[in-house]
């Protein structure tokens, strides 16, 4: 078994604590937080040993009647492999602790390339993320483009993409995130961010991406447009989606236009916490125009999709199982189900 602590048990670190002890190879080993809130209570329930980053706040946690297991310094001795999911820039400052205990960790997006020197997404390098210490699981926006685009530019080859991203303004516990009542560029100029990002784990795609932040808390919506090297049918590129099972189709008789309608199809099949680990393509958004120039909407759930390639991202380090297997464990485990 992959012994696995999960270092900032909030958004991220709660649904990969999940995913990680549903899977047959691993188990939790301790999660940590910096302060009492209703996830103490959560990882209680769950049965997930509780370590905290100030032990001086011991009390406020145990007087609310969560037991405190040690501090973060003491869970990572226990591990195999930390999964940071502290928030951005945490993570560079926790290093040199994972150093001085010669642990393997694995960061999120919120951390740049340099502070894991490596960034992963299971479909592209995982076998080039063996034997390393640290790995950096690309952010939520990134990890769904840098999916459509690799299988894309495996079959048909990329010259360039241009890509729009309508971002949610906060996580649905964020209360005080925004915006309420606007549309703000996110930057004003361009590239954003997430082009520069792409080319992390796919440096030889030329990328231009723009982004906003609207008032919505659940997924992200991406306009995207590639020009193919070889040229493709709407046909082709369909069946070359469906072929991957962490790009969803979301079908044209199933009238779902929105990411609302996307979160409540999630809660009636039953995904934990409305979780779509997938990229949410529209289907009948997939348009080839003069044959060479591919044009789609997709959906990104920024709270899911990375939580898979997290997954994987522990046996890519830890463990010699192949990346297709892997997949298709951390999927089995999951009880992943075709969006149609
Ligand atoms: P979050 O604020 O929801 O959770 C962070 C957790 O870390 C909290 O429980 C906090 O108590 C804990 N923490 C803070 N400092 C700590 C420390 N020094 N030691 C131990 N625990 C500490 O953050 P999040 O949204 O889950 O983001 C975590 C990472 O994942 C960031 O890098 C972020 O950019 C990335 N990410 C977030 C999203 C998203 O939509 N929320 C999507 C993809 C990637």
């Amino acid at each position: 078994m992959i012994k696995v602590a999960v270092n900032g048990y909030g958004t991220i670190g709660k649904r990969v604590a999940d995913a990680v002890a549903c899977q047959p190879d691993m188990e939790i080993v301790g999660v940590s937080k910096t302060s009492m809130n209703a996830d103490a209570y959560v990882a209680k329930a769950r049965g997930y040993p509780l370590y905290i980053a100030d032990l001086s706040k011991r009390a406020d946690f145990e007087d609310a009647g969560v037991p405190v297991a040690g501090s973060v310094a003491e869970m990572i001795t226990k591990a195999d492999v930390v999964v940071d999911a502290t928030p951005g820039g945490v993570g560079l400052k926790n290093r040199p602790m994972y150093e001085q205990h010669g642990v393997r960790a694995i960061y999120q997006g919120g951390e740049k390339h340099a502070t894991a020197g490596f960034s992963f997404n299971s479909s592209v390098n995982y076998d080039e993320a063996r034997g390393r210490q640290f790995v950096r699981v690309v952010s939520c926006n990134t990890t769904g483009l840098v999916r459509i685009i690799n299988e894309v530019d495996r079959a048909f080859g990329v010259g360039k993409v241009r890509a729009v991203m309508v971002r949610r303004g906060g996580d649905p516990g964020d209360v005080k995130r925004g915006p309420i009542d606007a549309i703000v560029l996110d930057p004003v100029t361009l590239p954003s961010h997430h082009g520069p990002d792409v080319q992390s784990v796919l440096p030889h795609i030329e990328i231009t991406t723009a982004a906003m932040i609207v008032p919505t808390t659940f997924m992200h919506m991406h306009a995207v447009q590639m020009t193919l090297k070889r040229p493709a049918t709407r046909e082709q590129v369909i069946e070359l989606f469906r072929a991957h099972s962490r790009i969803g189709l979301v079908k044209g008789p199933s009238g779902i236009r929105s990411s609302a309608e996307l979160k409540e199809y999630m809660q009636d099949i039953g995904r934990p916490r409305s979780d779509m680990w997938e990229n949410g393509v529209f289907e009948e958004s997939v348009s080839v125009v003069d044959g060479t120039e591919l044009w789609l909407f997709q959906a990104i759930h920024q709270e899911a999709d990375v939580v898979v390639e997290n997954v994987d991202a522990i046996r890519a380090i830890a463990s010699d199982v192949p990346a297709a297997e892997s997949i298709r464990m951390t999927e089995e485990a999951l009880g992943f189900v075709a969006l149609g």
